[in-house]
């Protein structure tokens, strides 16, 4: 999970955010901030720490914060996280959740914000669980989708990104964009790992 303050993918901490506190106001609009605050062990260590100063400085270097919006957006944190325990996030999962993991499945959303592929993946290598989470059921989903690589040589985001890139190259008209994933996945998945290998493309920071 992306944590709130370094923008890194290792945050596992979870704050829930006092909902009378998250509404703040920005360049003179109003915004809401989400339902919880995500961070990780170094993060959490500076905030419960009270070490503001770092955490600002933190959050202004990730993402495109700058540094007037990330000392308000931690001031309305730290208003909204007040008296509030940490939960580790294995510890908020749906029941079964952690058992199809130690299978080697893989929650469909913290892959891609496209959580439809799950849709088009082999049936024999995805699972479903009834969704338990407030925060998703509040936006009508009923089921956590969680899918596994067919083939011991890949990974789940391997697949991903050759179905993504083909269908960003496939011609298609707006709003027709699932149809193309869902062509994409049908080829992708009778494809040899080398060749789906092949789509991944050269990323130097990968590189030992
Ligand atoms: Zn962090």
């Amino acid at each position: 999970m992306q944590c709130t303050i370094c923008g890194e993918q290792s945050g596992q901490w979870v704050y829930e955010l006092d909902p009378d506190k998250r509404e703040f106001s920005m360049y003179g609009r109003g915004y809401t901030y989400g339902a919880d605050m995500v961070l990780c062990d170094d993060c959490r260590g500076l905030w419960d720490l009270d070490e503001d100063s770092a955490v600002i400085a933190r959050f202004a270097s990730s993402d495109d914060h700058d540094s007037d919006q990330a000392e308000l957006i931690v001031s309305v944190l730290r208003s909204a996280t007040a008296g509030v325990q940490p939960q580790h996030y294995i510890d908020l999962l749906p029941p079964g959740v952690a058992e199809l993991q130690a299978q080697g499945f893989t929650m469909i959303d913290s892959l891609t914000g496209l959580a439809d592929v799950a849709d088009f993946w082999p049936i024999e290598h995805r699972r479903s669980l009834p969704e338990t989470r407030p925060e998703w059921l509040e936006d009508g989903r009923t089921e956590i989708w969680m899918v596994r690589s067919p083939s011991p040589e890949l990974v789940p985001g391997d697949y991903l990104n050759a179905m993504f890139l083909i269908a960003d190259a496939a011609p298609r008209s707006p709003g027709n964009y699932l149809r193309s994933v869902a062509d994409a996945a049908e080829a992708v998945f009778a494809m040899a790992p080398e060749k789906i290998k092949s789509f991944v493309p050269e990323n130097p920071e990968d590189s030992p």
